[in-house]
């Protein structure tokens, strides 16, 4: 069956084959693929992935595509190269950067991502919004992921796919990542067909915690059930496997996790000073209020108890004022 993109398609597949050959056969590629290998990446990683190299040319892509008979314009309107409006020029839009190829839902690859090497701004270049990429929703792996989330029934979400890469490494075949936008309602639905349990290990900073803590409230108003990793050390998923090893990380998450109320817990503390009364009380406000939207009664229970321990509050207090929250909800 056709599709009027099959040439964007045809063209992003040709790509990445390119990049790939220069990574691993050309001298031109040497201190990418030495870079990856001082990040950790393995031959097996750089294959799976199929993680290529850009030239710093700016004409490279630009006659493969035309040496191939591809339409210009067409390619312009991929996303793989710019169109000069002074000169009427066009040149490669990814120009010097590792090449990570984004695929879609049908493993077809639909966009790139590409990392300088050193730091250089921006850090990830990705394909625009073109008709056949919408970083909206678009989930790293997801479609090489699906048979484990099945498996596992769970999925594994990440910020970065460089700790998709790093986890699948560590033997979670269930990981994705969305591409540096926050989770949408698109990116839930399909999830959500697959599997109802998520777990969200993003970076171990404050900027993680909070899509973190997003994500996972947006998850769980989907009926998903949410467990939350979060990573000492503000580490992210890479580094703290990179550092750690992979039966650390794979602990970790195992181990580790919280449930989505354990996280609301902590994460609604961040900011308050405990020993001020009213800053205390606010938070035992915001935590009854978590509380009493749980459909269990027994979880509510386990909560509130936990918080009457931490606070040396009668346990029939905080029932009482959980339970006037609790009819509100409803
Ligand atoms: P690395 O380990 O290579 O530094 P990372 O995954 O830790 O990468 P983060 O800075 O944590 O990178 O960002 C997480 C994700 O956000 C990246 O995978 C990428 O999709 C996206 N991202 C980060 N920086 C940019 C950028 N400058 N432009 C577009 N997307 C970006
Ligand atoms: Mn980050
Ligand atoms: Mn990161
Ligand atoms: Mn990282």
């Amino acid at each position: 069956k056709t599709d009027e993109n099959d040439d964007l398609y045809e063209a992003h597949e040709l790509m990445a084959k390119f990049y790939r050959h220069l990574l691993l056969n050309t001298e031109e590629g040497n201190e990418a693929l030495r870079y990856l290998h001082e990040r950790g990446f393995t031959e097996e990683d750089i294959d799976r992935f199929q993680i290529g190299w850009a030239l710093p040319q700016p004409e490279f892509a630009l006659n493969i595509l035309k040496k191939r008979g591809f339409s210009i314009e067409r390619m312009e309107l991929a996303g793989l190269l710019i169109k000069n409006d002074e000169t009427g020029r066009y040149f490669d839009r990814f120009r010097g950067r590792v090449m990570f190829p984004l695929h879609d839902q049908k493993g077809r690859v639909a966009g790139f991502s590409g990392r300088d090497l050193h730091n250089g701004q921006p850090k990830y270049l990705n394909s625009p919004e073109t008709p056949i990429f919408h970083k909206s929703s678009l989930l790293y792996h997801f479609n090489a992921a699906r048979t484990a989330i099945k498996k596992q029934k769970q999925f594994i979400l990440f910020e970065g796919f460089a700790d998709v890469i790093a986890a699948v490494r560590a033997g979670f075949d269930q990981s994705v990542a969305v591409m540096g936008t926050a989770l949408t309602e698109e990116h839930i639905r399909q999830l959500k067909r697959v599997s109802d349990q998520a777990i969200i290990c993003y970076d171990g900073d404050n900027a993680g915690l909070n899509a973190a803590y997003k994500a996972a409230n947006m998850l769980a108003s989907h009926d998903i059930s949410v467990k939350v990793t979060v990573l000492p050390e503000q580490l992210d998923p890479d580094e703290f496997i990179k550092q750690k090893g992979a039966d650390a990380f794979s602990a970790y998450v195992k181990d580790s996790s919280l449930t989505f109320m354990a996280f609301q817990m902590d994460y609604l503390k961040r900011g308050k000073n405990m020993r001020d009364d009213e800053q205390k009380f606010q938070y035992i406000e915001e935590v009854l209020a978590e509380i009493a939207g749980l459909k269990k009664a027994v979880e509510r229970d386990h909560y509130l108890r936990r918080l009457a321990d931490e606070f040396s509050l009668s346990l029939q207090a905080l029932q009482e004022q959980e339970k006037t929250l609790f009819l509100k909800k409803r």
